[in-house]
Parts: structure tokens; C-alpha cells; sequence
């Protein structure tokens, strides 16, 4: 079996500001960031797509101890996108240090940032992150 959409993929599309997910030829559904087969059916009939790259907030936490190769504070959302997926990805245009309202709900656009090389991982790595609109 085959990944219709290889994480390389699925980050290198980030990088050209393109958010890339699976779509379901079953259900209707997207799937984003990828995985083998549809995450709300298990159906492997999916076709790479497109997604708007526009979604919500729905929660939202600071992490103030950062694990090595992030630099602590930094926002963690979880964005509903229009086109149904949760996405986790960084907060990106507010003092974490100083943000306390409450995010959530907030209308955000997908971005990314490319995260370098640290003692865990094959290379540079790719953040999904979320500019508030
Ligand atoms: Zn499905």
C-alpha cells in the first residue's frame, strides 16, 4: 500500500503556501495533515486536494516548557478548517508571553515555519502555524 500523500509532500506543499490533505471518494471527507486513508471512513479511495488554508479556533493553550529545537513561550491551537479537519499548528502575530484573551473562535489562515534540524529528528522539519485574520 502506497500513501497517496507522503508527509514530504504534505510539507514541501506548506512551504510553496499551498495546504495540501486527502479527500475522500467515499464520503466526501479531507483528511489533513495526510495519512493512508480517509481518518473519517477508513476509506483508501481518496484524491490528493487542495484545502482553502482558512479555519476557527477551537482551543488553545501556552507552552511555557519547550521541548529542545522550540523556544518556549509559544501558542498551540487546534483550527476547525471550513473544510472540516482539525489542525494543530502554532500561533503566530501575538506576545505569548503577554496573551491572555481568549482566542478561540478567532478566524485564522494557515501558514508554516520551517523548524531546523535537532538531535531527534532526520533534518529540518515544517510547523503548521496559524496567522489570527
Ligand atoms: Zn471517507
Amino acid at each position: 500500500m502506497t500513501y497517496p500523500l507522503t508527509h514530504r509532500q504534505y510539507y514541501e506543499g506548506l512551504k510553496a503556501g499551498k495546504l495540501l490533505g486527502l479527500k475522500c471518494k467515499n464520503c466526501g471527507s479531507y483528511t489533513v495533515p495526510p495519512k493512508i486513508c480517509c481518518a473519517e471512513c477508513g476509506g483508501t479511495d481518496v484524491e490528493v486536494a487542495q484545502l482553502s488554508g482558512r479555519g476557527e479556533i477551537r482551543t488553545f493553550t501556552v507552552i511555557r516548557v519547550a521541548p529542545e529545537g522550540f523556544k518556549a513561550p509559544y501558542i498551540v491551537a487546534l483550527a476547525e478548517l471550513e473544510e472540516g479537519p482539525w489542525l494543530m499548528g502554532n500561533v503566530d502575530g501575538l506576545d505569548p508571553a503577554n496573551t491572555v484573551e481568549d482566542i478561540t473562535g478567532k478566524k485564522v489562515k494557515v501558514g508554516h515555519r520551517v523548524i531546523p534540524p535537532t538531535n531527534y529528528t532526520a533534518g529540518e522539519g515544517v510547523a503548521v502555524t496559524f496567522l489570527l485574520e
